[in-house]
């Protein structure tokens, strides 16, 4: 049996997150070489929206700059792993033994809700990475499902991944150290008391449970990234903790 990596969620922040001095960066760098590398990560990308669950199978997949506005440098970084369309073919079995439907990619590059965090844990690039979408025509429990569908990968040495963000209101963005906004803080602890406390139907159900859940996620697909990796282990803890521009909280979170 290989060695079990535990399912992880990562907020991911601005694009910048890749060159600015921030504790999040550090986190993610120290994260990597603290776990060293799984034999793949399949990432559930906040950045990849579809109507049923899709898997990436390119096996050389680009990097997509899915963003405006941001430096020149952020657009000429290319994030060159390695994709794994056998470990996708055999995510797409585990999710039909569910009864889960879903479809392949071949063309697709990687979003930055993956290179983004993956770049800071693996810079080598060497790690074979799946991405996988989210559906937010879904219901959030649908992705507990997903999760709990792709779990026995962990047993194949397998990283589950969730990149999104633990809140994200997007639109009442502050200065980069502004101080939290109060909703946004009360969210977050929210949801880190949720995790914590395993209580899984009560976070899927986020809009009308948590403190200004529609407003800390105007939209869903920051969340549900959330779900997949929660849904993928058990005993989650929080693992690092900030809050960029007032409104981003950038909580992450483990499960073994
Ligand atoms: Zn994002």
């Amino acid at each position: 049996m290989s060695r079990q990596f535990p399912s992880l969620f990562v907020s991911h922040g601005a694009p910048t997150l890749v060159i600015d001095q921030c504790p999040t960066r550090d986190f993610l760098v120290g994260l990597g070489r603290r776990l060293g590398k799984p034999r793949a990560v399949v990432c559930a990308t906040a950045h990849w929206t579809a109507s049923a669950p899709m898997f990436s199978a390119a096996a050389r997949p680009g990097t997509v700059h899915d963003f405006m506005g941001f430096p020149d440098e952020l657009y000429r970084m290319r994030y060159p792993a390695p994709g794994d369309a056998g470990l996708a073919g055999r995510a797409r079995e585990l999710l039909a033994g569910a009864g889960i439907d879903s479809g392949l990619d071949e063309v697709r590059g990687l979003d930055h809700g993956a290179w983004v965090p993956l770049m800071l844990m693996y810079p080598d690039a060497d790690v074979p990475v799946v991405q996988l979408s989210v559906q937010p025509s879904f219901s959030p429990a649908a992705h507990l499902a997903l999760g709990k569908a792709l779990a026995p990968l962990r047993d194949d040495g397998v990283l589950i991944l969730g990149s999104g963000g633990l809140t994200h209101n997007l639109r009442d963005l502050r200065a980069p150290g502004a101080p939290p906004a109060s909703y946004a803080a009360q969210f977050a602890a929210w949801a880190v008391d949720m995790v914590e406390s395993g209580r899984e139907a009560d976070l899927a159900a986020y809009l009308e449970n948590g403190p200004s859940g529609g407003r800390n996620h105007p939209t869903a697909e920051h969340f549900l990234p959330l779900l997949v990796a929660m849904g993928a282990g058990r005993d989650g803890k929080l693992v690092h903790d900030d809050m960029m521009y007032g409104v981003l909280s950038m909580g992450a979170f483990a499960w073994s």
